[in-house]
């Protein structure tokens, strides 16, 4: 190791337990609940098998008044929920590590749409959003004296019940819009009694969340506070540099450790697209002055330097990852081994909170084995040897191929991956060059770094293959990796894409990838709905071109709300002067018309463009898999065994299933059943009943 980083492999104290080292992995969602206790538990001990010193769940209910349904949420709602918890703490506590729980009451910012108990809020306001998924029309009670005192009730409870199952470290959540929070914000809290008002009242019902845990289990457990600090670090205090100033000076030392961070998951969990590593710094470095409690924060932290350097300042005493050690469970091994070169670095896509937002396990695209730990067997470090002598050959270096050719060399399989293009990278070369998509570049020198240093590993670039070329290298086993190219299909009221707008000046993202410059003013059409239609808008305008944008959308880019980029997409479109227009349907583009109809009322519109840029219907550039199809008869001759696509040749899709459908294939090339995973169930010790708090 690198001595400059021994510091970050000193033990911590957080209240009566020790963390082994700085590594902490905070809380994050994972889409796993007590649906997969198995899945789950495998998914956590595999960070704290890698090093992380501290390893937490994602929100733990502690009541069925905080209800996320159907968001995936864990709970410890009885004692029944004791068990599956247990099997986390236990299969974290085997690699040494602290297991922390998230307990968590939502609040308002909650629905209730499974318990349908009218969500807890201190004043009757409910807590908005744009989200569709976290819209309701059920709105808050405002909490008497019981319900304060029930809250404070259910926290003890799931407390304990915490403890039993084996936890060290116990939160308080007092952060992103959920009820201890909504106590602290005077704009959301109206109270006229003790717990309303001044600061020091609106803090109280915090303090007592934390008073009553400590008293419960404080013996045995650590316990933490999770705070958001941003918009009370906005707000004016009478004595002190701010309301959140003032808030940690109140609580101080009264937590056994402070987890401080941002509002709001698209500020908190930033994409790199749009905020830099270590954003939070400028909103929560006071606290450590404040407290003699440790700290410990987040910013994306993936090299060894910012993370000393963070500690030798005095910011944060434990480094906080969540996206980080789901990019890497091994992060913190790898730094201790002197390996650090050899971090798979997140790059900050979000497509792990994508999977939260769609109530999925985690998903993640630098990643493939998360959440597979268990159900796939899929070990972030670890692969099982070649079963065979079989050469492989990949045909095309992109995601899915780099992937493909990195898990079969370290297999032992003999590996050849050839790529047309002069660099590897496959669409990456072209997409990395849009503006704040740099840090996705991760993605292919990851894999190509490891590659290049392996014996067992050809890498051919300019080396177009054909049906030929695949024959006469004869290798045995051979992925298609070609791709997918950006058709000119429109897209039809019934929400289907049809037909396709041939011409001069109509282009697509393969053709701006080539090198071709569409001529001022243009119009981006995009209902391929993720980022590119937005990043090729701004790259576009940002070189000086009247660009407008249209979608049949309500939103630009819009799915990506599901990875907290949709409101910087807008912010960044706007700045550059990109008109965007919702609920557009391209209809035709002649002698520099282009003619809009509103998809809803069918009210046409028109535009005069120069050119047109469709990012829309991806179809798979499989035609050299076809053409070996057509010659399948050769291919014993030629000593193939088979023949198969991956990734976006066999399916177009994001990054992360390109690379997952090339880690599977290399996983499977002697498991007949590597398509197969394992069913999780509930872990249930007593019949049905009441919940019992
Ligand atoms: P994926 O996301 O599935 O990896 P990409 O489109 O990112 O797909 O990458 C596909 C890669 O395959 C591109 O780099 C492309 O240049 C390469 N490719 C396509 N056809 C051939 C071929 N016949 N021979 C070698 N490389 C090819
Ligand atoms: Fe990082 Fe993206 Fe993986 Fe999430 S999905 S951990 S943001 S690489």
């Amino acid at each position: 190791m690198n001595p400059n980083y021994e510091i970050l492999f000193e033990p911590v104290k957080i209240g009566p337990v020790t963390a082994p080292n700085r590594f902490y992995q905070v809380p994050h969602a994972s889409g796993m609940t007590e649906a997969n206790p198995r899945v789950r538990a495998a998914f956590r001990a595999t960070k704290a098998e890698g090093g992380w010193g501290v390893v937490t769940t994602g929100a733990v209910s502690t009541h069925p008044s905080s209800d996320d349904s159907p968001l995936p949420f864990a709970r410890l709602w009885d004692d029944n929920d004791i068990r599956s918890h247990a099997l986390t703490c236990d299969a974290i506590h085997q690699h040494d590590a602290l297991a922390a729980v998230e307990l968590w009451h939502g609040g308002a910012a909650v629905m209730n749409r499974s318990s349908r108990i009218a969500p807890y809020s201190p004043s009757g306001i409910p807590w908005a959003a744009t989200h569709v998924g976290f819209m309701g029309q059920l709105r808050p009670r405002v909490m008497d004296q019981q319900d304060i005192r029930d809250v404070i009730g259910w926290q003890v409870a799931a407390a304990r019940r915490a403890r039993s199952a084996g936890f060290d470290i116990v939160y308080i959540y007092a952060g992103m819009g959920y009820l201890g929070y909504e106590f602290l914000l005077d704009d959301y809290n109206h109270r006229t009694d003790a717990y309303g008002g001044s600061v020091e009242n609106r803090v109280r019902f915090v303090r007592e969340l934390i008073e009553s845990t400590k008293d419960a289990v404080g013996q045995d457990c650590g316990v933490a506070l999770r705070i958001s600090l941003e918009e009370l670090r906005g707000k004016a205090s009478d004595n002190f540099a701010s309301q959140a100033h003032e808030v940690v000076s109140l609580l101080s030392d009264l937590p056994d450790l402070w987890d401080v961070k941002m509002d709001s998951s698209p500020t908190d969990c930033g994409a790199s697209r749009f905020r830099p590593e270590g954003a939070h710094e400028p909103v929560i470095d006071f606290v450590r002055t404040v407290t003699d409690k440790p700290v410990v924060g987040v910013g994306r932290f993936t090299s060894p330097d910012t993370m000393v350097s963070q500690i030798k300042r005095g910011v944060l005493d434990l480094i906080g990852g969540a996206r980080p050690s789901i990019a890497d469970p091994f992060l913190p091994n790898k730094i201790r081994e002197g390996r650090e070169d050899e971090i798979r670095e997140c790059i900050d896509c979000n497509i792990c909170i994508s999977s939260w937002h769609d109530g999925v396990p985690v998903r993640c695209t630098q990643n493939a084995t998360a959440g597979e730990e268990w159900r796939r067997g899929w070990h972030p470090e670890k692969v099982s040897p070649a079963a065979s002598n079989d050469n492989i050959l990949i045909v095309g270096g992109g995601p899915a191929g780099l992937e493909a050719a990195l898990i079969a060399a370290r297999r032992g399989y003999q590996v050849t991956l050839a790529e047309k293009a002069p660099e590897f990278g496959g669409r990456l070369r072209f997409e990395t060059s849009l503006p704040g998509l740099a840090t996705w570049g991760r993605v292919r020198d990851y894999r190509l770094y490891a590659l290049q240093k392996m014996g067992n590993v050809n890498l051919y670039s300019n080396s177009e293959m054909g049906v030929d070329e695949v024959l006469g290298l004869g290798h045995q086993r051979v992925a298609i990796a070609t791709g997918a190219r950006w058709t000119q299909a429109l897209y039809s009221s019934l929400e289907i894409p049809k037909g396709e707008l041939k011409g001069p000046g109509v282009y697509t993202p393969d053709d701006l990838a080539a090198g071709k410059v569409p001529r001022g003013p243009i119009l981006v059409y995009d209902f391929d709905n993720y980022y590119l239609g937005g990043a090729i808008a701004e790259s576009l305008a940002g070189q000086g071109m009247s660009v407008t944008y249209a979608t049949p959308a309500g939103h630009a880019s819009a799915w990506t709300i599901m990875t907290n980029e949709q409101p910087f997409v807008h912010q960044n479109l706007h700045k550059l002067g990109v008109d965007i227009t919702t609920q557009a349907l391209l209809d035709s583009f002649e002698a520099g018309l282009a003619t809009l109809s509103n998809i809803f009322t069918g009210e046409l519109s028109t535009l005069e463009v120069s050119s047109v840029v469709i990012v829309g219907l991806r179809l798979p550039a499989d035609d050299l898999y076809q053409s070996l199809c057509d010659c399948e008869a050769q291919w014993q001759g030629a000593g193939i065994e088979s023949v198969e696509r991956i990734g976006d040749a066999f399916a177009a899709g994001a990054l992360v299933h390109a690379v997952h459908s090339g880690h599977a294939w290399s996983r499977g090339l002697d498991n007949p059943d590597a398509e197969n995973y394992l069913r999780d169930i509930p872990i249930a010790e007593f019949p049905p009943g009441p919940v019992i708090n």
